[in-house]
């Protein structure tokens, strides 16, 4: 099994069944519900035309309009994007926002194109896509590859078909609707709920060893969340290397330097190790903050982690999260861990409707909130079902998605004896 999409399919199956929700409700809640494949072509700054290819992949909006990223990468394909919309239905789900699900993409690697290229990229994408999306409908934010800038243009863009509408994307600059804390939450949300699964095993941060693979927008404000709250952060790494420190990497003393060189290349506060053996280096936390399907059946056998909080979505292959239940690995799951992005996606989305801003400290205030909540109801599902954390997340996500579904009108007796049981 290695594609993105087998893998959120097998553990929703896998959920689904558990619960009984019944195979028709299933199949209906894992087909996605539209997608869409553009052709963006584009004069490159050498004048030659080229063109690239992007989706945007609605997956399901029974619970509200449906919401999810923008990816610029050269793995962009229509099964991971599948897969990444599948998963922000669930995401939403688990923190109770009231959004579907979707994702988009296009197959492309921004580094090779400049800053005025990639601008006409997104206006083309976007002129290919407009008409599917809006702040009721669809509603997209940054994901790898992208970022504040490119929900500037796409704002922009947007508004010139349908006037002025800073809500039909969230991850926006400041100067255009932005909220206060949206680009460190991912991070933050991570912290919170390392705190809470530590806080059950009755461990806390302080002095526990980290490692982090990716130091991009989750990796590095999770390692610094982390490292404030008195974390070792012993090894880090980017798509350029790894580094190793057993006392620690100085975390600001690496913001600095990434900050003035791109990347954490010719950093000198750690020794450099070969990326392939990040995974098998002695330490409490693990957290996979880069690409998909990292942890696999061949490397899932040398992780020397007691506890993984996937800051990625879907890190994780199905065999190497078998291998990771035997061996009483404690994974917090993608659904859960990195929520926190979305979560302030959400105020941000709530403060354009209602155009009023919110203090830093309310964004903080009420994403501790909501990641709180979820853990607890996620922790609490595990232990009266005897089950993972992922598990229990994805049964809690259905319940809701699966509820919403059959109250619109897709009866279910199956699943309406469940709910009122209840
Ligand atoms: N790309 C982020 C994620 O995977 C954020 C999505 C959003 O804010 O809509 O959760």
């Amino acid at each position: 099994m290695s594609s993105a999409s087998e893998g959120t399919q097998h553990y929703f199956h896998r959920a689904a069944r558990e619960m009984g929700i019944g195979s028709r409700l299933e199949k209906v809640m894992i087909a996605p519900k539209r997608e869409v494949r553009v052709e963006c072509t584009i004069e490159m700054d050498n004048h030659e035309l080229e063109s690239f290819v992007g989706y945007r992949i609605q997956h399901d909006n029974s619970r509200g309009p449906m919401k999810g990223g923008l990816r610029f990468h050269p793995h962009v394909d229509p099964d991971e994007v599948n897969s990444l919309a599948a998963l922000m239905t669930f995401k939403t789900a688990v923190v109770n926002l009231p959004y579907g699900g979707a994702k988009g993409g296009i197959n492309v690697d921004p580094a090779k194109l400049s800053h005025s290229e990639l601008q006409r990229l997104t206006r083309s994408f976007i002129d290919g896509i407009h008409d599917i999306i809006g702040p009721q409908m669809d509603i997209p934010a940054p994901d790898m590859g992208t970022n504040a800038q490119t929900m500037a243009w796409i704002v922009d863009q947007y508004s010139k078909y349908h006037g002025w509408s800073p809500a039909v994307v969230t991850g926006k600059p400041l100067e255009l609707g932005g909220s206060a804390g949206r680009e460190a939450a991912t991070g933050r949300g991570l912290a919170i709920a390392t705190e809470a699964v530590l806080l059950d095993h009755s461990l806390d941060l302080d002095g526990l060893r980290i490692v982090i693979q990716g130091f991009g927008n989750v990796g590095s404000w999770a390692a610094r969340f982390l490292y404030d709250r008195g974390a070792k952060i012993v090894a880090i790494s980017d798509a350029t290397g790894a580094i190793y420190r057993k006392t620690g990497v100085d975390i600001n003393a690496l913001t600095a330097h990434t900050q003035a060189k791109g990347s954490i290349s010719g950093f000198d506060g750690g020794d450099r190790i070969n990326p392939e053996n990040l995974f098998s280096i002695e330490c409490d936390v693990l957290v996979p903050a880069a690409l998909g399907n990292v942890l696999t059946k061949d490397n899932a056998a040398d992780v020397a982690a007691k506890f993984i909080i996937e800051g990625a979505n879907g890190p994780t292959t199905p065999e190497a999260d078998e291998i990771f239940a035997k061996r009483g690995i404690t994974v917090v799951p993608d659904i859960l861990a990195n929520a926190g992005g979305v979560v302030v996606s959400y105020f941000e989305w709530v403060q354009n409707i209602q155009q009023f801003r919110w203090t830093e400290e309310r964004v903080i205030a009420e994403l501790q909130s909501v990641m709180s909540e979820a853990y607890r109801e996620v922790k609490s599902i595990a232990k009266s079902s005897r089950c993972d954390l992922r598990t229990a997340a994805f049964e809690l996500a259905i319940s809701r998605v699966a509820r919403a579904t059959a109250l619109r009108g897709l009866e279910n007796e199956n699943f309406c004896l469940i709910g009122a049981q209840k």
